[in-house]
């Protein structure tokens, strides 16, 4: 759905951070917003490139569960605020640009032998602006890591979020 990003065509070159959207509102139906993976993103996050049969490689961003939970939240509470004010309210916000990501992917199981693949990404999309010498990223929050732990880090949240999503007591100190 399309949002409160840049859509305008524009080369690689002018892609910008500031394109990606805040609100996750719909410029026409303003009671209707798409965060998580519903939004259409204004384009994608790395350079371009063709493959040598000429398939163009493009890829889109990687949209998972961290940035959904947070977009999805800054939504709830511009919606709250708005029906609580009793006008549109739209003061929560968070773009692509400025979060990051954290993800693990299972790569085994067992309790000794198991392995875990975990990534964080900051910010989401790059930000060539902030930082230039390293490819839009922040080394520091930016990582990958395979092994036992992960499997465990996955493991743990494997439980912790079945526990938030059912809103057992104190659900809300998970983070997204
Ligand atoms: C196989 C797989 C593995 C993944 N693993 C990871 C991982 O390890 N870590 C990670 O961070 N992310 C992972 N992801 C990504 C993550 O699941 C998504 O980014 C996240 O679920 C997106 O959340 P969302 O709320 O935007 O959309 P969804 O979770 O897709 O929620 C949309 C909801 O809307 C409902 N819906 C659709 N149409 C309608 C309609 N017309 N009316 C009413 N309801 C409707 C759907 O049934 C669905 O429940 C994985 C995704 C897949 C597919």
């Amino acid at each position: 759905m399309i949002v409160d990003a840049d859509y305008t065509a524009k080369p690689y070159a002018e892609w910008s951070v500031k394109d990606w959207p805040e609100t996750y509102q719909n410029p026409s139906y303003k009671n209707i917003f798409a965060p998580g993976i519903a939004f259409a993103p204004p384009h994608a996050i790395s350079k371009p490139r063709t493959s040598k049969n000429g398939t163009v490689i493009s890829p889109a961003p990687p949209r998972t569960g961290m940035p959904s939970g947070i977009t999805a939240k800054i939504v709830a509470d511009n919606i709250i605020d708005s029906i609580k004010s009793g006008k549109e309210s739209l003061n929560h916000k968070g773009s692509m640009g400025n979060m990051g990501a954290a993800c693990i992917a299972s790569a085994g199981y067992g309790m000794t032998s198991g392995s875990g693949v975990s990534i964080t990404t900051y910010p989401i999309v790059p930000d060539y602006e902030k930082y230039p010498k390293t490819q839009g990223r922040q080394l520091g929050k930016t990582f990958g890591e395979i092994g036992l732990a992960g499997h465990w880090l996955k493991l743990a949240l494997h439980y912790a979020f079945i526990y938030k999503a059912k809103m057992r007591p104190f659900w809300w100190l998970i983070p997204e």
